[in-house]
């Protein structure tokens, strides 16, 4: 196949050599090779300014990350002979990490598969497409899917609003056999239920996965509140690793639902407790009723979507912090993480520093978690290490 050239602005290829692997709109030659020219999705072959191959990637007019490299061998393009090998290389990681077919089987650009996504329950996938690119391929991926895992059933999720981003529609879609309603996670010896089509993203968490592990070691006879705890995900490791008592709360009805659906199938009885309500109300309440607990979790949603909510979003990580702190008892552990990308590591600690001196209480950094590593990073694109975590101690002062 002979592809459309793409052509760069001078030195903009410094980056692509670099490691990374977008483009931006403004890099482009419009002369030579206007955007307007291509089709979303559409496949090109990326040149420096001189007109030197740089490799094969597929282009969106309309995104402001206007295209993406997908090969540097300009000869290897996003087929499904690719996508096969690509989803093998990946496969063979995560086969080696979990004995278990549970798992996110590709992270996007960290894969090198740029804008899919798809977490592995099983014998059943859940696909994200985030990309004009990647949605042009769509049948390509199944078929790749089917060939390297032979799932009973595939899920489209193609319902995050960051599609809006690439102009393209949103929808839930069964790509192959009976979707099921919901599947079994088992972690750490903990059952969870986990709904597919109804749940949130592509139904669990599974970044999280040695961050809820590392709670275990903290959780013998604690008292122990899990806020925004979706189905029950930390609280429940925390329960099953001894816990006196566990109070998990989250704002949805069907979360609440499903960690007392959790909690009873794992046979923890009248040790979880569960609340459906707001993070904020509850913390107040809480403390206005002078209850402590020996470990408090906060996983909340990015409070951080785009850039421009920084300043709000970073006040919202430190009240909830601060409200976590004010319910800790003496010698207590804050689990505190982040999933925003634009609140950086940092700058998460700095607001439980300084929360802490707010209190007057000391603080200790025990220790920091990340993204499990079925998400690996790539080292040129910050965007991918996003998940960061605090297990910290709270002392008086
Ligand atoms: N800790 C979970 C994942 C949390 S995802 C795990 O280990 O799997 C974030 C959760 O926060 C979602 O379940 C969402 O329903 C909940 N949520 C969002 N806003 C909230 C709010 N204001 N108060 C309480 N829960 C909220």
């Amino acid at each position: 196949m002979t592809l459309a050239t793409l052509r760069l602005n001078k030195n903009e290829d410094r980056r692509l050599r670099a490691g990374h692997v977008w483009v931006f709109s403004n890099e482009i030659d419009a002369r030579a090779t206007p955007l307007s020219q291509f089709e979303p999705g559409q496949p090109v072959l990326i040149e420096d300014a001189a007109g030197h191959p740089l490799g094969s990637g597929y282009v969106n007019p309309h995104a402001l990350i206007c295209a993406r490299l997908v090969s540097r061998d300009p000869a290897h393009v996003l087929d499904r002979s690719l996508i096969t090998h690509r989803l093998n290389v990946a496969l063979a990681l995560r086969e080696r990490l979990f004995s278990e077919p549970y798992y996110r089987l590709a992270f996007g650009d960290s894969d090198g598969l740029p804008g899919l996504v798809v977490d592995r329950y099983g014998d059943v996938c859940v696909v994200q497409l985030t990309t004009a690119g990647m949605e042009r391929v769509k049948t390509e991926v199944i078929t790749a899917l089917e060939k390297v895992i032979r799932p009973r059933a595939i899920l489209l999720r193609n319902d995050s609003s960051i599609r809006a981003l690439e102009g393209l529609a949103r929808y839930t879609e069964t790509a192959l056999g009976e979707v099921p309603q919901t599947v079994l996670v088992s972690e750490n010896d903990v059952r969870y239920e986990v709904p597919l089509a109804g749940g949130q993203k592509t139904g669990w968490f599974y970044d999280q996965r040695m961050n809820r592990a590392r709670l275990r070691a903290y959780a013998k006879g604690a008292r122990v509140l899990d806020v925004f705890s979706y189905l029950g995900g930390f609280g429940l490791q925390a329960a099953a690793a001894g816990a006196q008592s566990v109070l998990c709360a989250d704002t949805s009805a069907a979360a609440a639902a499903g960690i007392r659906d959790n909690a009873e199938r794992n046979g923890f009885g009248e040790r979880v407790h569960v609340e459906q309500d707001d993070a904020f109300e509850l913390l107040r309440r809480l403390r206005a009723e002078h209850k402590r607990f020996d470990i408090v979790v906060l996983d909340p949603p990015a409070f951080i979507k785009r850039k421009k909510d920084i300043k709000e979003g970073t006040d919202a990580y430190r009240r909830i912090n601060q409200m976590a702190m004010q319910v800790l008892s003496k010698d207590g552990v804050l689990v505190s993480c982040s999933c925003s990308y634009h609140l950086p590591r940092d700058a998460l600690r700095d607001v439980l520093l300084r929360t802490s001196r707010h209190l007057d209480r000391f603080l200790a950094l025990l220790e920091e978690g990340h993204q499990a590593p079925d998400h690996p990073v790539h080292p040129a694109i910050p965007e991918t290490a996003y998940l960061k975590v605090f297990i910290a101690r709270v002392l008086p002062s």
